[in-house]
């Protein structure tokens, strides 16, 4: 089944017009902060824009359908498992961690989020915070988020289109403006806020801040992972991938088609493909559907072999 997807929109004070200027998403929103381009988060559902589903929401249609859509993977998951989002930062976002799932199912009521960022593309100098320069102390933490020094502890990292970072729950991180990119996440919305520039929120009082929760959560070292894709890049016949990360929650890769992708949607998994750049088509079992920059495609697990044409880039998502 190839389904594709109509996003929800978050107008967050933080957000750009580029995903309507750049991507031509029909909003009444400004600013966009923040496309929500697969999922069935109750914050934010995706409906059906095509097929027999058209109108549903996307959890509608894995309720009517069954959880076999999702594929073997998932076979054990009571909730949908991941979320993807674009988000458009013109300003820095608030520095924040996540919970992981044990400390977010006991204190949250749903699961934690570990979550992947693949840049899209930045100003010239663009920049985000991502961990600690050094092991703190959790005491030193409080201090400095008290004092308004931890700034001075985070690692701040320049970045580049195609620069990919893995936010392990945990890690503590803030997008810095002039940052658009593509996140994929576990699908969770539970965000504790450690600090927020001294901004105002729309109801003109500062946002509040979850120190005791982010102290609670926060690994005050420098991130486990690398900041990089885990793969090089690979030149196949008709397009380039890259591996940008495989573990246990989702297997992630940058997919630059110049003329034809053909690939298969098998059991273990359905395929998400988010495009992001250029235009194309997908083909499967019959059904065509045109692609454009900020398409949101869904294939079911199961749904066999499958093909994309045209010159574009995306990021296809599999669990
Ligand atoms: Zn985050």
């Amino acid at each position: 089944m190839l389904l594709q997807l109509q996003p929800a929109f978050k107008d967050y004070l933080w957000g750009g017009t580029r995903l309507k200027t750049d991507f031509g998403f029909q909003t009444d929103l400004d600013p966009v902060a923040e496309g929500w381009m697969l999922s069935c988060h109750k914050d934010g559902q995706n409906t059906v824009k095509n097929g027999k589903h058209k109108g549903k929401t996307l959890s509608q249609v894995i309720a009517e359908e069954g959880k076999g859509l999702l594929g073997t993977h998932c076979a054990d998951r009571t909730e949908f498992p991941i979320l993807i989002k674009l988000i458009d930062a013109k300003q820095n976002l608030s520095v924040q961690v996540h919970p992981d799932d044990a400390y977010a199912r006991r204190v949250e009521g749903e699961p934690g989020k570990t979550e992947c960022w693949y840049i899209l593309d930045c100003d010239e100098g663009a920049e985000l915070i991502y961990g600690f320069k050094q092991k703190i102390s959790k005491a030193e933490f409080r201090e400095r988020i008290e004092n308004n020094t931890f700034l001075e502890v985070v690692n701040h990292v320049k970045v580049h289109k195609g620069d990919f970072f893995f936010i392990e729950a945990g890690t503590l991180h803030a997008i810095g403006g002039g940052i658009l990119l593509a996140e994929i996440q576990q699908n969770s919305n539970t965000t504790y806020r450690v600090y927020d520039y001294g901004r105002l929120g729309a109801d003109g009082k500062p946002r509040p801040l979850h120190t005791e929760k982010a102290l609670d959560v926060t690994v005050t070292a420098p991130p486990a992972r690398a900041s990089k894709p885990e793969g090089h890049t690979v030149h196949k016949d008709g397009y380039t991938e890259q591996l940008l990360t495989t573990c246990s929650l989702f297997t992630v890769h940058a997919i630059k088609i110049e003329s034809a992708y053909q690939s298969v949607a098998d059991k273990t998994s359905f395929v998400s493909v988010l495009i992001t750049e250029g235009n194309g088509e997908i083909s499967c079992s019959g059904e065509t559907l045109a692609l454009k920059k900020g398409d949101s495609v869904f294939l079911s697990a199961n749904s066999g072999s499958f093909q994309i044409k045209g010159s574009l880039s995306c990021v296809e998502t599999r669990i």
